[in-house]
């Protein structure tokens, strides 16, 4: 599924000291567990969060789950696929993106994601969930809009400013994304938050709320989840931060710390009348 053939260039991404290639794909779109279907238009993420849990990936591209973050590889050749693919495949959703980010620093360059959304704006039997860190999504508003309701932006905010530096160094801050936020629901657009993962000491559940409710249609809630790699990665961040012991002391879904998220989310749905969907 995620096989790559024809790598063409190579080179050091500006300071970042990251490494990108542009390469062909042989799919543009695959199935999902998350909506029907995906479309990633790049492998790997210079996001770079801590937790993220799609550094899987980097296995398939010969590369070891610590370098996530180090490296982006740009399906160059994806939207002139999915031109024809989009015709073979039933209806239904498609998220971008499951296993990067559509929104990261180098789309500005390469435009990958809005050619994309060029594709599947003609294909009425689709739609669409962009789901997203970056204030860069704000450059498509004029294709997403001509989605009417085929499409949602959501985004993810899980942490202050402060801590977002950290854990999600590459990302725009969470107030940027939450003033995007602001700026899509202005426009019309159906807009979400995911409010997760939500870490321990670290992730002020009620805080992110009140930052995000007026701008939400709905609101998505998900604690840290320990797939392979996330822990060794987030332990450096988690010791700075000095949040190490109360992470430990609360990882499953009936420890204090998300038996109370999950008590919150009830009293604040009534309250503001506002669905939110706790999926822990
Ligand atoms: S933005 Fe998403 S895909 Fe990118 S590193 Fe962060 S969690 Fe992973």
């Amino acid at each position: 599924m995620f096989l790559a053939i024809g790598i063409s260039v190579l080179y050091n991404y500006k300071k970042e000291n990251l490494e990108v290639k542009e390469i062909t794909t042989n799919n543009a779109i695959s199935e999902s567990g998350i909506t029907d279907y995906c479309i990633n238009p790049y492998a790997g993420c210079q996001h770079a969060c801590k937790y993220c849990y799609a550094r899987f990936v980097s296995r398939f591209y010969g590369r070891k789950m610590n370098e996530w973050g180090k490296f982006v590889y740009a399906k160059v050749n994806l939207p002139k696929l999915l031109s024809t693919e989009k015709k073979l495949k039933k209806p239904g959703e498609i998220i971008l993106s499951s296993t990067t980010d559509a929104y990261q620093p180098l789309e500005e360059k390469y435009q990958i994601t809005r050619k994309v959304l060029q594709e599947l704006l003609s294909e009425e039997r689709f739609s669409v969930v962009i789901q997203t860190k970056s204030s860069l999504v704000l450059r498509d508003m004029d294709i997403i809009k001509s989605f009417g309701s085929r499409i949602k932006v959501g985004f993810t905010i899980t942490m202050n400013d402060e801590m977002a530096k950290l854990f999600e160094p590459g990302a725009s801050s969470t107030s940027q994304r939450i003033e995007s936020l602001r700026k899509l629901k202005e426009n019309g657009v159906t807009t979400y938050a995911f409010l997760g993962p939500l870490i321990p000491g670290v992730s002020d559940f009620e805080w992110l709320v009140e930052q995000v409710r007026e701008f939400s249609d709905y609101i998505y809630v998900d604690k840290l989840n320990l797939r392979p790699g996330v822990w060794q990665s987030l332990l450096p961040t988690l010791s700075e931060v000095g949040k190490l012991e109360e992470v430990r002391e609360n990882l499953e879904s009936n420890s204090l710390y998300y038996k109370e998220i999950k008590k919150k989310a009830k009293e604040l749905s009534e309250k503001y009348k506002i669905e939110f969907d706790v999926i822990f």
